[in-house]
């Protein structure tokens, strides 16, 4: 069965999309803890980010530099911050948190914007 990422790829459930390449995707979190929290998707479904293939594991932290460095111009924060953790969607995904302070970086077990950001005029902002 595929996962839900591969649904959102395949284009069967609806995402806010914000950039993609031949083999991976990007797409803003539906739950975001910053404003422009989004994910780096490998095409091809893998598990676990370290069990990878070198040669897709590098390729994926290739993709995640060039959307990282699309959030930076675009939504012109200071910083891009990073985390894989895998949990919840068994899909490998690189999550990427624009921040301008060390606080936009939520503690774990406080993620989840408050308000909700406009995820469609967003992802519209960052495509360009
Ligand atoms: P984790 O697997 O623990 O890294 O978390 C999965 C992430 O995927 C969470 O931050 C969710 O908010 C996000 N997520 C789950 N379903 C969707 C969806 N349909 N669209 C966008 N983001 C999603």
């Amino acid at each position: 069965m595929s996962s839900i990422f591969s649904k959102i790829i395949a284009g069967e459930i609806p995402c806010h999309k914000v950039w993609e390449d031949d083999k991976h995707f990007a797409f803003l979190d539906i739950n975001p803890w910053t404003e422009g929290h989004t994910l780096v998707v490998p095409k091809k479904e893998h598990d676990y980010l370290f069990d990878m293939p070198e040669a897709d594991y590098a390729a994926l932290q290739l993709a995640a530099r060039k959307v990282a460095a699309l959030l930076k111009s675009k939504l012109n924060c200071k910083r891009v911050c990073t985390c894989v953790i895998g949990y919840e969607v068994p899909h490998v995904h690189i999550h990427l948190l624009p921040t301008n302070v060390m606080q936009d970086f939520a503690k774990p077990g406080t993620f989840g914007m408050k308000v909700k950001p406009d995820l469609a005029a967003l992802a519209a902002k960052i495509r360009g």
